[in-house]
Order: C-alpha cells, then sequence, then structure tokens
C-alpha cells in the first residue's frame, strides 16, 4: 500500500505522515528532506541556488546529510523552494523517491507532488492543508520554542513567498491530485487529524 501524503508548508503533513508510517507499520520518506538536503549543500560549497546547473551539481550529496539538523531551518526550507523549481533537479531525486514509494510491501511518502508525479497510483492520496495564518502561527510557535525571536509577521510572509514558489512554478507545482482527499487541520488538534487521516486511508483502502 502506497500512502501520498501532499500538501504546503507547516499544514501538519508530516506529523499526518510520521503518524499513519506508524500506524500501518509502513517505512516513511518526507521528501522534502531531499530538496532541503540540495540546498544545504549549494550553501555549503557557495553555489547559487537560482542557476540550475549548481543545483544539480548539489543533487549528489551524501546521504549523511539527510540527518543534519541544520536542514530544518526556514532559511533552508526557503532554499530547497528555490533549488526544487529547478526541473533537472527534480529529475535527479525523482528515481529515488519512486524507488522508495514502490517498495515492497508499500510506503509513506510526504512532499508536494507524491499524489501527482511520484506515485500517482498510490491507494490512498491526502493533500493537508490550513489556512496561513494557523500555519505561520505553528511555525512561530516551533521557532520560538527553540530560542528564535523572529516575528509572527516575518514567519507568515515567508510562509506566502514558499506557497507562491511552491505552486507557481512549472516543474511539478504544489497542486492537489484530482483524486486526492482534503485533510484541514486548522481546527483539529493531532490526534483529530491523525484519526481522520486513517479514517480516510481505510475509505480508500475499502475502494
Ligand atoms: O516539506 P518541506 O518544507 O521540508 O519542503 C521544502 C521545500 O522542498 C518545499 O518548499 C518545496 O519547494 C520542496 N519540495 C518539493 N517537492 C517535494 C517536497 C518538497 O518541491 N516533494
Amino acid at each position: 500500500m502506497i500512502i501520498a501524503v501532499d500538501g504546503p508548508a507547516a499544514s501538519g503533513k508530516g506529523t499526518i505522515a510520521k503518524a499513519l508510517a506508524r500506524h500501518y507499520k509502513l517505512p516513511h520518506l518526507d521528501t522534502g528532506l531531499l530538496y532541503r538536503a540540495v540546498a544545504l549543500t549549494v550553501r555549503r560549497l557557495d553555489l547559487d541556488a537560482e542557476k540550475e546547473a549548481d543545483a544539480v551539481a548539489a543533487c549528489g550529496f551524501d546521504d549523511l546529510t539527510l540527518a543534519d539538523p541544520a536542514l530544518r531551518t526556514d532559511e533552508i526550507g526557503q532554499l530547497a523552494s528555490v533549488v526544487s523549481a529547478h526541473p533537472l533537479v527534480r529529475a535527479a531525486l525523482l528515481q529515488r523517491q519512486k524507488r522508495f514509494a514502490h517498495q515492497e510491501g508499500g510506503a509513506v511518502l510526504d512532499g508536494r507532488d507524491i499524489g501527482t508525479v511520484i506515485a500517482p497510483d498510490a491507494t490512498a492520496k491526502l493533500f493537508v492543508k490550513a489556512t496561513p495564518q494557523v500555519r505561520a502561527q505553528r511555525r512561530h510557535a516551533e521557532l520560538k520554542m527553540h530560542g528564535s525571536t523572529v516575528s509572527f509577521d516575518k514567519v507568515l510572509a515567508d510562509i506566502r513567498a514558499r506557497d507562491a514558489r511552491d505552486s507557481g512554478r512549472s516543474a511539478a507545482p504544489l497542486v492537489q491530485a484530482p483524486d486526492a482527499v482534503t485533510l484541514d487541520t486548522s481546527f483539529l488538534s493531532i490526534e483529530a487529524s491523525v484519526q481522520r487521516a486513517v479514517e480516510i486511508v481505510e475509505a480508500a483502502r475499502a475502494g
């Protein structure tokens, strides 16, 4: 069984995908980490994220990079959204994701184009969303917890900028697959969101 979980930044898709993987005992891939690893490699090699050839050169990152805590910053998230708009970067990361999705026994993947490009044949497709305000509140609280003093307005502006870039690009833009079920987490607790996600998967399995 392949479960595809797509949605914008800070929508709750990662938390939901992890919980689904635990629930169904399936391996999980956070595909955003791959683009973040490219971004971090671009930064460390002092390359130019806007240049496709530079970003492609960073796609050969060492797998150890995927565990680097530096991947989690908002700055690398923004840069990931710049490198991920290059078609050749997406092409370089495609097979790895398809292989993961189609491994024996199945998998849960979260990202922006899982239901549309990586696994259009997924058993269940969820599109997780929340209002930009709610997503910014969550991200702001998280950043504050980690000692950041960034303002709410800056976080909201960053979320809007990333949404615009991810939705506006021509290569695999963030769009809901026609057969994906929407899960709006704006006014749901984590527990309620996960419960609803399991219900969606069960309904999809039942066909
Ligand atoms: O999900 P996360 O915030 O970690 O993703 C970072 C960036 O990577 C996104 O803003 C998006 O531009 C890109 N991404 C993508 N396709 C995916 C996953 C992430 O383009 N499947």
